[in-house]
């Protein structure tokens, strides 16, 4: 595994079209990085929500140890109607997440506002989302289950290893960016994983002493995502209120047509994983109607990641051209590499 650039080979992508609108915009990601010259070896992999449907098969562990020598997993979207819940989330992409040991979600933004002048600016910002732990490592269960006296518990899981990786992370993030870094948590309420997480912060910290550092509650962090997102550069927080805020972050920055993220294994040891933020949805499938520009960024954060940042910001800036405008998939594909 080597970044790409690094050894002269061409990275290998595994692809996962996926259900719905997965495939197309996923097809239309790949002709956009084809236009950026950038050489990718594809193998095609037919998972998702059809695939249950039709015999059972959701993530095989032999195709899980095939991918763990790919560099990269390009996935549009998984899950169909008729699927029921959690087959898919559970067993292909919380299942890729934990196996693959993809600790770190990455979620660019972008918002415009007008400044004291009026002229409008745009802002963009980063969250770093922890993973692999938090209330969705599964920690918990049921005591008397169905009676009216039953008890359902679901824990936090929060390792000192665990927290410590992201919030490196994200350090090192900023230190790329503009040097700010906040940690998003709710402290005063989880007083023993808040309590971990602002250590590990500002121990960290102690190390990049160059970052300036800030701290929100979560709560307080919703209404500045709204009002005043211009205040952030990298934000660091756990799984749960990733999840939230990262939502959240897409509603006012554009949508979920524009929605990118990477789910990152940064040492390298194993393929990660890039994916638009949007489902599959399946009610504009095959009308070539669904935008593609998220699938497009995710892309580009994949090339980012792979060691070709160059072709990765000229997609970015082609899609912020053409993030306003209208048409079919195929269209604002073609707006995007006449811009590149
Ligand atoms: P999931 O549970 O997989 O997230 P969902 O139906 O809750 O599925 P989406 O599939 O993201 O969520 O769809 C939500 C709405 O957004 C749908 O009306 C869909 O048509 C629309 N939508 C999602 N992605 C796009 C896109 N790329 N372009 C245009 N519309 C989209």
């Amino acid at each position: 595994m080597s970044e790409h650039g690094s050894d002269g080979q061409r990275p290998r992508v595994a692809v996962v079209g996926g259900d719905g609108i997965g495939p197309e915009v996923v097809a239309e990601g790949l002709r956009v990085i084809a236009a950026a010259d950038v050489e990718l070896e594809t193998e095609h992999y037919d998972l998702g929500g059809h695939r249950y449907l039709a015999d059972g098969t959701v993530l095989p562990d032999s195709v899980l140890e095939e991918w763990r020598d790919f560099d990269a997993i390009y996935l549009g979207a998984v899950g169909a109607p008729g699927v029921p819940p959690g087959v898919i989330e559970r067993g292909l992409l919380l299942k890729m997440r934990f196996e693959l040991d993809l600790f770190v979600n990455r979620r660019p933004f972008k918002v415009t506002a007008p400044d004291d002048q009026g002229t409008t600016q745009s802002h963009d910002f980063v969250v770093i989302r922890e993973n692999t732990e938090g209330t969705y490592a599964g920690e918990g269960g049921f005591l008397r289950k169905g009676t009216p006296h039953e008890i359902a518990t679901q824990g936090s899981v929060n390792t000192r290893f665990g927290v410590e990786r992201c919030i490196r992370y994200a350090y090192e993030l900023a230190e790329s960016r503009r040097n700010h870094l906040t940690l998003v948590h709710k402290t005063n309420v989880l007083t023993f994983s808040g309590d971990l997480w602002e250590r590990s912060f500002h121990e960290v910290g102690a190390t990049h002493p160059e970052v300036e550092t800030a701290y929100n509650h979560v709560d307080a962090a919703c209404i500045y995502f709204v009002q005043d997102p211009q205040r952030y550069d990298v934000i660091v927080t756990d799984n749960l209120f990733g999840d939230i805020l990262t939502d959240l972050g897409g509603a006012v920055s554009g949508g979920i047509g524009l929605a990118a993220s990477a789910n990152l294994n940064p040492s390298y040891s194993g393929p990660s994983m890039f994916e638009p933020v949007h489902g599959s949805a399946p009610d504009i499938a095959g009308q070539n109607k669904a935008n593609p520009i998220a699938a497009i960024l995710s892309g580009a954060l994949m090339l980012e990641f792979l060691g070709a940042p160059e072709p990765a910001r000229r997609i970015e800036q082609a899609c912020d051209a053409c993030s306003d405008l209208e048409g079919s998939t195929s269209d604002l594909t073609d707006a995007v590499i006449a811009k590149l």
